[in-house]
């Protein structure tokens, strides 16, 4: 099966979030499992540097003024990676999507609609040494690759099969929305924008990510609870109507931890390694933490975690407001993350408050992200909501019990530490059922009265530390989507 994934972000080239983290372990899964599968991404800076080996594709059929289509590999395999070199579009340092003001760039429509337009030619010829028979899209970056290919098909000779497209969501709260007034640059059908039954429209607007949703023949989002909630009004995004629409061809597949990147017994980012039989080393990692950030070397109290992007979103409303309780109980709490400015701030002032008990570092530091999902006792994820989360299942890799609120893929990958999941020998965490100061308090109680035992700490760490969210598990489930989208029995 050849398989093209199309994404905007790749680990360890360039990464904001978790999008970053499944596009760079997935491939590697896919081919160990005999996909013959590669990857197309825009040319950015991180991405062009970290490919050394890139040279040029001779393409078929032309390729726009400005634009080349370069070949390389992943990187550390052989997987085949192509990369779009159009400087005029993609060659800006920094965040992908948007100006050091954080204002999104006034191109993101020509910049992402290139993507999923080579996608698209990538599935019929544009390589002549290789073509697509499925393209996966990753997010709105990727949504337009779809509605490319169907626009090939009705064009394309009779009995030609048209490649299959899968799309898949990260997170919908992202949908890559332009005025209508772009519609001629994107060269799509007309009839894609009709009112009611155009796969682009929304609202008025044109929609990659609704694009994606509507012309994929499989759809997939990053854990099963997130692919229920979305079909909702609440979680929708004012897409729930599409994705109830297709509920019949729409999935969660939980996403998997890069063992290679994330593993504590291997972890060369941290101060020390140690794997559930050793979990004394641990504590090193803990007390390297505390003493690398000014904080009081205790460990009578548990050290809260925090690694995130700032925003909303992750819950922080209720990491400031549930402070003073964290603290007046002895806890400590190691914040790493970059985000809107006013959580940065509001971040900083607890810190100079409590310089023994609160440290915050405002930056994107993949090692300081190792030591804090190390050092931690306790990994906090209370997301409004989330699609999947990627930090907590670290958390749960590293023995550093998630505390969660029950939404996305957080309710599916966490069990409460209430007394029956303990005597049960299910709890691996702390989960809180309602976004609500209370309930948060209460998953904080718990913590604190698991740690004050320390044997039963143990044991919870323990079976936390046994879950197996492994890729190879993943992957064969994206490849029964294939598949489906293939129309061939899974
Ligand atoms: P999202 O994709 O919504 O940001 P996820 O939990 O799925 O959330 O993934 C976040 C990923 O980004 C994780 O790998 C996390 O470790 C990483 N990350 C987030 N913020 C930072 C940061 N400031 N420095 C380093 N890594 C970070």
């Amino acid at each position: 099966m050849r398989v093209l994934q199309v994404c905007a972000e790749l680990f360890p080239l360039l990464k904001t979030g978790g999008l970053a983290d499944v596009c760079g372990a997935l491939p590697g899964a896919l081919a160990k499992r005999g996909i013959d599968i590669r990857v197309l991404v825009p040319g950015f800076p991180a991405m062009l540097a970290g490919a050394s080996d890139a040279r040029a594709v001779a393409v078929t059929g032309g390729l726009p003024v400005g634009v080349r289509l370069l070949r390389a590999s992943l990187p550390g395999s052989e997987i085949p990676l192509y990369l779009i070199d159009a400087p005029l579009l993609f060659a800006r340092e920094g965040n992908p999507y948007a100006d050091a003001a954080g204002h999104a760039y006034a191109d993101n429509h020509r910049r992402f609609a290139l993507l999923g337009r080579i996608a698209a030619r990538l599935a019929d010829g544009l390589d002549a040494s290789w073509s697509a028979e499925l393209v996966h899209g990753h997010d709105w970056h990727a949504g337009l690759a779809p509605a490319y290919l169907r626009a090939a098909a009705l064009q394309g000779r009779a009995g030609q099969r048209r490649a299959a497209a899968m799309h898949t969501i990260h997170n919908l709260a992202f949908q890559g929305l332009f005025g209508a007034q772009v519609l001629p640059e994107l060269g799509l059908p007309a009839e894609f924008f009709r009112l009611g039954t155009g796969g682009l429209e929304f609202h008025g607007q044109v929609s990659f990510m609704k694009a994606g949703l509507h012309y994929a023949d499989r759809i997939s989002t990053v854990s099963p609870t997130y692919a229920r909630e979305i079909q909702a009004a609440e979680q929708g995004c004012g897409l729930d109507g599409v994705l109830r629409e297709r509920a019949g061809v729409l999935s969660g597949i939980l996403n998997a931890v890069d063992d290679g990147v994330w593993n504590p017994a291997t972890d060369t980012l941290t101060a020390a390694r140690y794997s559930a039989d050793k979990l004394g080393a641990k504590l090193k990692s803990r007390r390297a933490l505390q003493e690398s950030l000014g904080l009081a070397p205790q460990d009578q109290r548990p050290l809260f975690g925090v690694v995130s992007r700032l925003t909303e979103q992750k819950g922080f409303k209720l990491i400031l407001e549930g402070l003073p309780a964290l603290l007046e109980r002895g806890g400590q709490l190691v914040v790493l993350g970059t985000g809107d400015a006013s959580l940065v701030s509001a971040l900083q002032q607890a810190a100079a408050a409590h310089p023994d008990a609160v440290a915050v570092t405002v930056g994107y530091d993949e090692g300081q992200a190792h030591r804090i999902v190390a050092g931690a006792d306790v990994i906090m994820v209370p997301s409004l909501f989330e699609p999947c989360g990627l930090t907590q299942l670290y958390g749960l890799k590293y023995g550093s019990l998630p505390l969660v609120h029950r939404v996305g893929g957080l309710a599916d990958t966490v069990a409460d530490c209430s007394l029956e999941n303990i005597a049960e020998q299910l709890a691996t965490g702390f989960v809180f059922e309602r976004f609500e100061q209370a309930d948060y308090q209460a998953a904080l109680r718990r913590a604190f009265a698991l740690f004050a035992r320390p044997a039963d700490w143990k044991a919870v760490q323990r079976r936390a530390m046994a879950q197996d969210f492994g890729w190879d598990t993943a992957a064969g489930r994206y490849i029964e989507e294939y598949a489906l989208a293939l129309g061939r029995a899974p």
